[in-house]
């Protein structure tokens, strides 16, 4: 299949492209470089350098182009920036999708893949979450998730488009050429991993939380099993398969423990330091992917956490400055 991939630059987008390629389809990288880097872009596959928030600009990258399915990954995505600076956020996760949506229809690509996130829920009083908890988001990055699947919605009412929103929990991990590197990195697992190189400190956000040991607990998900379940949604898409997904492994881990499982991955001391929370950060947040499993045929086989980590360890050595080093 023909695939655009916006933000194909960057951490998760780049890894499916990668797979993209492997199973045969033909994807084309859309992506600003805001955040991405043109390393990341897999050789061979072309890069449209445009920025979504400009419409007319957009208009011209795609002009007499077409492609099958569109998957959606340009996005800002930090719960603590998107306290700081919400505009940003609506504007780059809602109205530039919005510019993506009306121009890709344009150009008779009528299928999408949409990167959603955990933080739609808020701070669910369960655990693990469905698909059927309540979305009450307390951060602008993940209301700015929920608004574009809503408006996703509206376009399936009224316009005939099919889409999957993955609600991906914790991206973590690398693949064997594509691995996570943020300016700044403000991810967990990049910066213990950088700690144990350098021996630097860890802050650790908050140890007074409603959890076992006091600090969060997420859902640490192979960056390799997201990338499968992009392409399974495609396939599912074809089968009337639409609507919302939960992507974790169903098992949590807190900052104390996932800290202390790169000590043994790494063979490393990794010094932490209390620090205050994080505004924003819900207490808990791990998957139930029951719905991923049997609509999409999905099972994440990477599941646990020193696999995930030593990946993430390997590209971290091979690329101690990130993709620039
Ligand atoms: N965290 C931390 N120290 C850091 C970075 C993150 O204690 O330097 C915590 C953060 O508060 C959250 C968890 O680690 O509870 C995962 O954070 P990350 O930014 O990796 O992902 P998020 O859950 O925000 O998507």
């Amino acid at each position: 299949m023909k695939v655009l991939v916006t933000g194909g630059a960057g951490y998760i987008g780049s890894v499916v492209c990668e797979r993209l390629r492997e199973e045969g389809h033909d994807a084309t990288v859309l992506d600003d470089l805001s955040q991405g880097h043109r390393e990341a872009v897999p050789v061979g596959t072309e890069l449209l350098e445009t920025d979504l928030r400009d419409r007319r600009a957009l208009r011209a990258s795609l002009s007499g182009r077409s492609f099958d399915v569109v998957m959606h990954f340009a996005a800002s995505s930090l719960v603590g920036e998107s306290m700081k600076d919400p505009g940003r956020y609506f504007e780059n996760n809602v109205s530039a999708g919005i510019n993506l949506l009306e121009e890709s229809r344009r150009i008779g690509a009528d299928r999408f893949v949409f990167s959603s996130t955990a933080a739609t829920y808020g701070e669910p009083e369960r655990s693990p979450i469905t698909e059927d908890f309540p979305t009450i988001p307390t951060n602008p990055y993940g209301e700015s998730k929920l608004m574009f699947e809503r408006i996703l919605d509206w376009y399936v009412r009224v316009r005939d488009l099919r889409y999957v929103a993955l609600r991906y929990f914790n991206a973590a991990g690398a693949s064997g050429t594509c691995g996570e590197d943020h300016d700044p990195e403000t991810h967990l697992i990049p910066l213990v991993l950088k700690a144990a190189a350098d021996g630097g400190k860890v802050h650790v956000f908050g140890d007074d939380y409603p959890t076992p040991d006091g600090t969060c607990v997420r859902d640490y998900i192979h960056v390799l099993d997201l990338a499968d379940a992009h392409l399974k949604a495609m396939e599912a898409m074809d089968r009337g398969v639409g609507g919302a997904f939960n992507l974790g492994n169903g098992a949590g881990f807190s900052v104390t423990e996932v800290i202390s499982a790169a000590e043994d991955v790494t063979g490393r001391r990794i010094r932490k330091a209390r620090a205050p929370r994080r505004p924003g950060d819900p207490p808990t947040l791990v998957a139930s992917s029951a719905r991923a499993e049997e609509a999409l045929g999905w099972k994440p086989c990477r599941e646990d956490l020193p696999t995930i980590l030593e990946s993430a360890w390997r590209w971290h050595r091979e690329h101690p400055r990130g993709y620039g080093g």
